[in-house]
C-alpha cells in the first residue's frame, strides 16, 4: 500500500454516525474491511448492533418534523454544497472506492461523477415539488393536491456502486424532506462513511442522515423495518433479499422501494453498426469488472453476423490488462470476493459442458486477490445456467438468434427486466423493440444508459420504484388530497 493510499484510510471514520455524532458501536464491536486486490484489511470499523440501529432511527425520528419543516431553498442549497464537496474530494472518494471495492480507478472517477450528479439534480428538484388546485366536476368543492415527505426512511445499499447508490437514495429523500439511516454493505462501506461526513461539512443539521455499519446486516435491519415510526424502506441488492424485506415490510405496510437484480439481453441485429455494437458491449460488460446489475448478461446475436461479433469482441477482450485498479493502464480490477470467482467459473464451465467454446479467458487467476480473466464464451445453447443467472463477472456469452421474433422471445425469457440493450439501424426496428421487450430501461445502440436525470429501475423481478429523474423525487413523497366546498 502505498503512502497515499494509508493516508487517505487513515482519515475515513471508523464509527456509526448517529444524530449527528461519531459513536462506537454498542460493546466496542468492529468488523474488517479488505482490500479485494491483495485480500488485506485495510480498516477496522465500527460493527452496530440492532441496538444501535434503533438508536440510529430514534435520531431520524427525531429530526424528521424540523427537517420537513425547512424551506425547499435550504434543503437544495445544501445538497448543491454536498454536490460541491464531492467534487472538490473526487479523487480521494475515486481511491477510497478502488481500494474497498477493487474497481479501476478511472471507473471509479467515473462513478463520482455519476453519483455526484443525483446531488445537483435534486437540489434543483426539491425547490420544485408542488400541487394542484382546481374545482371538482360538480362545482361544487375545490380540490387541493399537494405532496408531503414520506418520513424516516431505511436504506441498504449493495457493494458494487458504493457512492452512486447511497446518493441515488439520499440526494431524493433529503430534497423531499425525509431524514434517513444508511446501511451501506458490509463489504463497503468506507466510501458512505466519507459521504456522511461530506454531508455533514455541506451543512445537513443532527440526525437528517445516520449511518450504520454492520456484519449482521439481517438481524440490524429486521427491527427498523419493524418499527413503526419507519416510514419507508428503499433497497438496492439481490432479488432473494428483496424478496425477504418485500415480505418483512408487508407487516407493516411500509412503503418500499426495490432495485433488484438483472439478467440484461443484449440484442444484435443484422442490420447493426458492428462498429457501434462492439464498443457498447465492451461497456455494456466490461464496466465494474462485470458486477453491475445493468451489465449486459446475456449477448443475442442475429446468426448472420454473429461470427464476426464474436472474433471482434474476443480480440478486444484479449487486450485488456487485469490487475490492481489503482494501476495505469487497468481495465479488470478483481472481482469482490472468492465467491464471486467460484460463480464466474461454475457459470463458464457449465456452459462449455452444454457445447459453449471459450474464445478468450476462462481461468481464474493467482492470488492475493480475487481474480477473473475477462471471457468470452460463443455457441451458449438454450438451458445453460449463465442465460439464468446474474453472472456478475466480466464473462461475455453470445448466443444466436434467427428472426426479429426469436431475439424478443429469447431477450424477454427471464424473470428479471431491468435494461435491455438493442443495436439495429432500422429506426423502425427499434421503436417495436421499445414497445416488446418487457424492461424498465433500454439502450437503442448505446451501452450504458444511467443518468441522474433519467428513472432508473426495472420491471419484473428487477424491482419496483424509480431512483432519479423527475420520478425520482415521488418516491419519498405522499399524495395529500383536500376537499374545501365551494
Ligand atoms: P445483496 O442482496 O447480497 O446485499 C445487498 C445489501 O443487502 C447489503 O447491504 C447487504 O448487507 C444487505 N443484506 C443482505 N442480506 C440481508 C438481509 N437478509 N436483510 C437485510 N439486509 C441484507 O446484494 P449484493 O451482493 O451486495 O449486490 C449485488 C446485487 O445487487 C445484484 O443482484 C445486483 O443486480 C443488485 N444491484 C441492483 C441494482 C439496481 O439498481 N437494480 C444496483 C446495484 C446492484
Amino acid at each position: 500500500m502505498t503512502s497515499r493510499e494509508s493516508d487517505l484510510l487513515a482519515q475515513i471514520p471508523n464509527q456509526l454516525f448517529i444524530g449527528g455524532r461519531w459513536v462506537d458501536a454498542e460493546g466496542g464491536t468492529t468488523l474488517d474491511v479488505f482490500d479485494p486486490s491483495t485480500g488485506e484489511v485495510i480498516r477496522r470499523i465500527a460493527d452496530a448492533s440492532p441496538a444501535d440501529g434503533i438508536r440510529a432511527l430514534d435520531a431520524a425520528v427525531a429530526a424528521q418534523e424540523a427537517w420537513a419543516a425547512t424551506a425547499p431553498r435550504e434543503r437544495s442549497d445544501i445538497l448543491r454544497r454536498a454536490f460541491d464537496l464531492v467534487q472538490a474530494r473526487k479523487e480521494d472518494l475515486a481511491l477510497l472506492m478502488t481500494l474497498e471495492m477493487g474497481k479501476p480507478l478511472a471507473e471509479s472517477r467515473g462513478e463520482v461523477a455519476y453519483g455526484g450528479e443525483f446531488l445537483r439534480w435534486f437540489s434543483e428538484e426539491a425547490v420544485r415539488i408542488s400541487g394542484r388546485y382546481g374545482m371538482n366536476p360538480e362545482g361544487t368543492g375545490r380540490m387541493v393536491v399537494s405532496q408531503r415527505p414520506v418520513g424516516p426512511s431505511f436504506f441498504i445499499t449493495p457493494w458494487n456502486f458504493p457512492l452512486a447508490m447511497a446518493t441515488r437514495k439520499i440526494a431524493p429523500a433529503l430534497a423531499a424532506g425525509c431524514t434517513v439511516v444508511v446501511k451501506p454493505a458490509e463489504l463497503t462501506p468506507l466510501t458512505t462513511l466519507f459521504f456522511a461526513q461530506l454531508l455533514a461539512e455541506a451543512g445537513v443539521p443532527e440526525g437528517v442522515v445516520n449511518v450504520i455499519t454492520t456484519s449482521s446486516s439481517s438481524a440490524v435491519s429486521g427491527p427498523i423495518i419493524s418499527d413503526p415510526r419507519l416510514r419507508k424502506l428503499s433497497f438496492t441488492g439481490s432479488t432473494p433479499v428483496g424478496q425477504k424485506l418485500i415480505a418483512q415490510a408487508a407487516e407493516g405496510v411500509l412503503r418500499v422501494s426495490m432495485e433488484l437484480g438483472g439478467n440484461a439481453p443484449f440484442v444484435v441485429f443484422e442490420d447493426a453498426d458492428l462498429d457501434k455494437a462492439v464498443d457498447g458491449a465492451m461497456l455494456a460488460k466490461f464496466r465494474n469488472i462485470g458486477q453491475a446489475c445493468t451489465a449486459a448478461n446475456r449477448f443475442i446475436v442475429h446468426e448472420s453476423v454473429a461470427a464476426e461479433f464474436s472474433q471482434r469482441v474476443a480480440d478486444r477482450v484479449r487486450a485488456m490488462n487485469v490487475g490492481r485498479g489503482t494501476e495505469d493502464g487497468v481495465q479488470i480490477g478483481p472481482l469482490i470476493d472468492d465467491r464471486a470467482v467460484a460463480k464466474a467459473q461454475e457459470l463458464v464451465g457449465d456452459a462449455v459442458e452444454r457445447g459453449a467454446r471459450i474464445l478468450a479467458g476462462g481461468n481464474a487467476l493467482e492470488g492475493p486477490g480475487t481474480f477473473y480473466e475477462p471471457t468470452v464464451v460463443e455457441g451458449v445453447v438454450p438451458g445453460s445456467a449463465i442465460l439464468r443467472e446474474e453472472i456478475f463477472g466480466p464473462v461475455l456469452a453470445i448466443s444466436t438468434f434467427s428472426d426479429e421474433d426469436e431475439a424478443v422471445r429469447l431477450a424477454n425469457d427471464t424473470e428479471y427486466g431491468l435494461v435491455s440493450y438493442v443495436f439495429t439501424q432500422d429506426l423502425a426496428r427499434g421503436h417495436r423493440m421499445i414497445d416488446r421487450l418487457e424492461t424498465g430501461m433500454m439502450g437503442l445502440n448505446v451501452g450504458v444508459v444511467s443518468n441522474a436525470a433519467a428513472p432508473f429501475g426495472g420491471v419484473k423481478q428487477s424491482g419496483m420504484g424509480r431512483e432519479g429523474g423527475l420520478e425520482g423525487i415521488h418516491e419519498y413523497l405522499n399524495v395529500k388530497y383536500t376537499l374545501i366546498p365551494a
